[in-house]
């Protein structure tokens, strides 16, 4: 491809909002351009990158036997309905109607429209297992769009979902995915964990969260180095601590005035944190948004409360819970916003961390403007309506799995696998029939990567100050002949001569013939980061080029055949798979 032909424009500036390396690379090299807040188009060099990143997933799908199809983004509403999910996916869900005022929505996920599929040609046992997938557009109305492709609200997806008779197929089939992704993010020069995760909205058993680790991810990770644990902070479990050999001392009410928060209530009584009870308080919602209950949970004063817990005690939606309004809450339920405790609420759901129950002769609030009490004590001054583990675990916290310290890192989450049992096959009526004619629900899994946010991962993991460095599997092209003057005929035929050379060899080779001075070209080389440059210059006469990997070492002369040959081994070896 000539650069002189191709459509290409970098930018000089990027808009103020672009943080991410991998936003501002990507906008400034031309390959992305935004159309609206998180609603992209790609270039040509942009297309490339996401056709090569595609490939890889439709290859590794097809190898481990998933079976490709295409659905619609448009989906109707009534199967939605039909899983539940139409109220419980909340706003991001991207709702519509067509002039009949039929509903419909443009799809998130695919989950329904797969399982009615099945539900409609499987009925034998014969037919299964099978695993279907698509590379499509999704659409989230995201309430932060931001990052570029990272979190946009229209994205390419690779959906796959599988069909199995029982649970050892269904672990069959996940662990093949779960090999599959491993092979796909290794294929994309990622360097990523596989992280347990929380399985969220989507629903179901078991998940794992395929993570680039970057530190500018939104995920975190809590990983041990001791043995092989590693969960989102979300899924990590707390270790509670050991319960408490003290004698209950008598419940006492202090006045404690103006200390509306753990360390000023600590201080003032002299306690440590771990001595205090911290409440949170929640409002949640009905399908119109309307708040529908209070909740109120206590964690120890020096802890932090994992919100996906307490919406997996509460069993509802993400969306349907959000901090309280104070003021209304304390009007409903008695509590003082800085002097809440357990002991006395009315009409709400009180949510107790497992641990305090072993804790004695804490400080908490005493629902009374200016008071805390002390000594409270579980089971004799208040109780829980749930009462289980809802804190957040922290950096060197013991292991829930060995003990050791653990350690936080980020990451971002590029792929999901989940397995979902009968979550959709029931409620759906996906069954089929066992060899002896008995009627039995299908197991369902389901598994996501995230192809437009694996290209700017790929990105985040790999660039410097001067621009992206993409791995040989997905740049959009190999090799950059960067001609020093277009207008030479010397130079420009042996560009001609090795364009030709390299491609018969199934190099994917850009020419850069622009009337630019070479400042610039190498500047755009840099920017596009196309893995090796050939620049052809004064000593194209004697045959002599240079040559640069993008990702590092010094500027080597070598003859044109020999730079041909360099540079084909090269990426033959690198899409050796
Ligand atoms: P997140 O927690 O980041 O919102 P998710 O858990 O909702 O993601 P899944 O439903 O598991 O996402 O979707 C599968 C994959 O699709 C994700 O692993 C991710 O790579 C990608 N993805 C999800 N949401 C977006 C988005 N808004 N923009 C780009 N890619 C996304
Ligand atoms: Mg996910």
């Amino acid at each position: 491809m000539k650069m002189s032909k191709m459509y290409f424009r970098t930018l000089r500036e990027v808009p103020a909002e672009a943080v991410l390396p991998s936003h501002i690379f990507m906008l400034r090299a031309g390959l992305i351009r935004k159309l609206v807040s998180g609603v992209y188009g790609f270039m040509p060099l942009g297309t490339r990158v996401l056709r090569k990143v595609e490939n890889i997933v439709r290859e590794e799908m097809d190898r481990a036997g998933g079976q490709e199809i295409l659905m619609s983004a448009i989906q109707p509403a009534e199967l939605w309905k039909e899983s539940g999910r139409w109220s419980a996916y909340g706003p991001e869900m991207w709702r519509l109607k067509d002039r009949n005022d039929r509903e419909f929505c443009l799809g998130p996920t695919h989950e329904e429209i797969f399982t009615d599929i099945i539900r409609n040609e499987v009925s034998s046992y014969r037919q299964l297992p099978v695993n279907l997938y698509q590379i499509q557009t999704k659409y989230r109305d995201e309430a932060r769009p931001r990052f570029g492709l990272m979190r946009s609200r229209e994205f390419i997806m690779k959906d796959a979902y599988s069909f199995d008779r029982d649970e050892e197929g269904l672990d069959l089939s996940y662990r093949n995915m779960y090999d599959t992704y491993t092979r796909i993010f290794t294929r994309c020069g990622l360097d990523f964990r596989a992280v347990e995760a929380d399985s969220g909205a989507i629903g179901g058993n078991a998940s794992h969260e395929f993570t680039a680790l970057a530190d500018n991810g939104e995920s975190r990770i809590v990983c041990c180095d001791s043995c092989d644990m590693a969960a989102t902070d979300e899924r990590a479990e707390c270790v509670d601590a050991a319960p408490s050999g003290e004698a209950e001392l008598p419940l006492e009410e202090v006045h404690t005035p103006g200390t509306k928060t753990i360390e000023e209530v600590a201080s003032f009584l002299g306690l440590p944190k771990e001595k205090t009870i911290k409440a949170l308080l929640y409002e949640t919602y009905d399908d119109d948004m309307h708040v529908n209950g209070y909740v109120a949970a206590f964690v120890r004063g020096d802890r932090e409360a994992n919100l996906i817990k307490i919406i997996n005690a509460l069993g509802i939606p993400e969306h349907a819970i959000a901090f309280a309004d104070e003021a209304k809450m304390s009007e409903a339920t008695g509590c003082v916003g800085g002097f809440t405790g357990p002991m006395g609420l009315k009409n709400c759901t009180v949510i107790v961390d497992s641990e305090l129950t072993g804790q004695k002769n804490l400080c908490a609030g005493a629902n009374r403007e200016d008071y805390h009490c002390v000594n409270v004590n579980y089971g004799r001054d208040y109780t829980g309506d749930i009462v289980t583990n809802i804190k957040l675990i922290q950096e060197g916290d013991p292991c829930p799995k060995c003990g050791a310290p653990v350690r936080f890192t980020r990451g971002i989450e590029v792929g999901q696998v989940f397995k979902l049992g009968t979550k959709y096959s029931k409620p759906m009526g996906a069954v089929y029939k066992d060899e002896n004619m008995k009627e039995h629900d299908i197991l369902m899994g389901c598994y996501g990567v995230g192809i437009s946010r694996t290209m700017a991962a790929i990105v985040e993991q790999s660039h410097d100050e001067n621009g992206i460095i993409w791995p040989v599997s997905v740049a959009p092209y190999h090799v950059i002949i960067t001609v020093v003057k277009a207008k030479d005929e010397v130079q420009s035929a042996l560009a001609e001569k090795m364009e030709q050379a390299l491609t018969e060899q199934g190099v994917e080779v850009l020419v850069d013939d622009r009337d630019e001075r070479p400042g610039v070209k190498f500047k755009d080389a840099d920017l596009i980061g196309i893995p090796v440059r050939i620049t052809v210059g004064k000593k194209a006469a004697d045959g002599i080029v240079e040559y640069k990997l993008r990702s590092g070492g010094s500027v080597e002369e070598k003859t044109a055949d020999q730079a041909v040959e360099d540079a084909a081994r090269l990426v033959r070896e690198a899409l050796s798979v």
